[in-house]
Order: C-alpha cells, then structure tokens, then sequence
C-alpha cells in the first residue's frame, strides 16, 4: 500500500470533486494519507478530513508563511487540536526564507514554541525548511527531543545523511521525477531504507508526466517507479517498506 505523509486535500483545488476523489483513492492502492494544516483553519480541516476518512490523519501546526498570526489563543487551540486521537504529529511548522511572508525572527520564535510543544506532546514534527537550512539546524540542535520527518527534503544528500544520524526521516515527492533536478534524485538514491517516506503536497508538486496539473496521491506510484529504478531495488517491496515506515513514523496502528 502507498504512503502519501503529506498532503492538502482541505485546498480549494479540490472543492469541486473532493469526496470522490478520496473514495477513489483505497481502490489505487494508497494506504495512508496525512493532510497536513498551515494555519488553525486548516489544521481543523485536517483533522474533520481524518474524523471522516478511516484511512486519513491529520498533522496540525502553524507554517512559517503564518508564524505572525501566533498568539495565546492560536497555541491554546492547536494544543485541543493535537490532543484528538487522529492527530498524529505538529506540522507543517519551520522556516520559509524563500517568500519570508512573517518576519525571521517571528518565524523562529514560532517554531521553536511549536518544537517545544511536540517535545512537550510527545508528537512527531512535519518540517517545512525553505531556503533556510542552517537556522532550521541550529534551532533543531536545541530540541533534540523532537524528531520528525522533513516534508519535500531539497538537501544535498550529505544533509540528509546529517539528518538521519540525529533521528530524522526523509520524506520525498515529485521532485524526485524532475529533470532538472539533481538533490531529490541523489537523496533518494543514498536514504536508508527505513527511513524514507513519500509524499505528494499535492494539489502542488505533481510529478513527470503529470507537472503542471493538480496532483494526488495516486501520483506517488510515479514517485515510486522513479524511487525503485534509483535504488535498484524492487518496486513492490520499496512500496512496502515505505508503508511500514509510515506507520511506525505516525504511530498508527489502527487502519
Ligand atoms: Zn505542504
């Protein structure tokens, strides 16, 4: 079965066919979806998606795009919010240097009040890190009780190496299928095996042959092929592996 860690099914990409969409998507072989939030309004959406769908989870948490919309009331309603049983880790939270839409040093404080929370919770974090690799580091040697996954890694594969040394999984999508695109190829290539994830962020992010149109889930299979020819190893049992990954990254164990 497909893991897809990391996906946006509340986007209004998806409002004209949404409920059929996510019907479908068992019968294509996906497994396990995680709909991660970026602000409250999406972190509720994330979690009524898994309330509603027995094979979704929800990530909840406060993207770095929105770190300036942080305040007591926001940590007080993502703490309720993480607390429900389909919650399954913090995110996506981090650093986006690249459109810097709240301030640096807003983003900062935010995610390291976030890291401290899923230290606290005893959550998982979904990483998202922009252009903004050596803060997200240093600010990550502070919590080494967090651990997480790094949502569409974009590192060299020496980084990822680092990363994984320290506990981290590895989660990859369509960059993985560009072709011209150098990291995700070689992360791909060199992860280990139990800790790799795949992901699509879809409706963004669709892989070749499909850029440009809205992506999901289903898409990984391209993910996976690409995956398997780039580690010389069987496609099926990659797939497996993967899966088996997820589970034991999210903690769920009760599909
Ligand atoms: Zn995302």
């Amino acid at each position: 079965m497909i893991l897809d860690a990391h996906a946006h099914y509340d986007d209004p990409a998806f409002d004209a066919d949404r409920d059929a969409l996510i019907a479908s998507l068992p019968a294509a072989g996906i497994g396990l979806v995680v709909n991660a939030g970026s602000d409250l309004a999406s972190s509720r959406a994330s979690v009524a998606l898994a309330e509603r769908w027995p094979f979704f989870r929800a990530a909840v948490g406060i993207h770095p795009h929105e770190a300036s919309s942080w305040d007591g009331a926001a940590e007080r309603e993502l703490r309720a919010l993480a607390a429900h049983p389909r919650a399954v880790a913090l995110g996506e939270i981090g650093l986006d240097y690249h459109y810097d839409l709240s301030p640096r040093d807003v983003q900062k404080r935010v995610f390291e009040r976030q890291l401290a929370l899923a230290e606290e919770l005893g959550l998982p974090v979904v990483l998202h890190e922009r252009e903004a690799l050596s803060d997200t580091l240093e600010i990550l040697a502070r919590h080494p009780g967090a651990k997480g996954m790094f949502h569409c890694f974009s590192g060299s594969p020496e980084t990822a190496a680092e990363c994984v040394k320290n506990g981290w999984y590895i989660s990859l999508g369509g960059a993985v299928t560009f072709k011209n695109a150098k990291r995700p190829p070689a992360v791909m290539a060199s992860v280990p095996g139990n800790r790799l994830l795949t992901e699509t962020d879809c409706p963004y992010m669709a892989p070749v042959p499909f850029r440009g149109r809205r992506c999901d889930s289903t898409m990984i299979r391209q993910v996976l092929e690409a995956g398997a020819a780039l580690r010389n190893e069987d496609e099926a049992s990659l797939e497996a592996q993967i899966f088996a990954n997820g589970l034991r990254f999210f903690r769920v164990d009760d599909l």
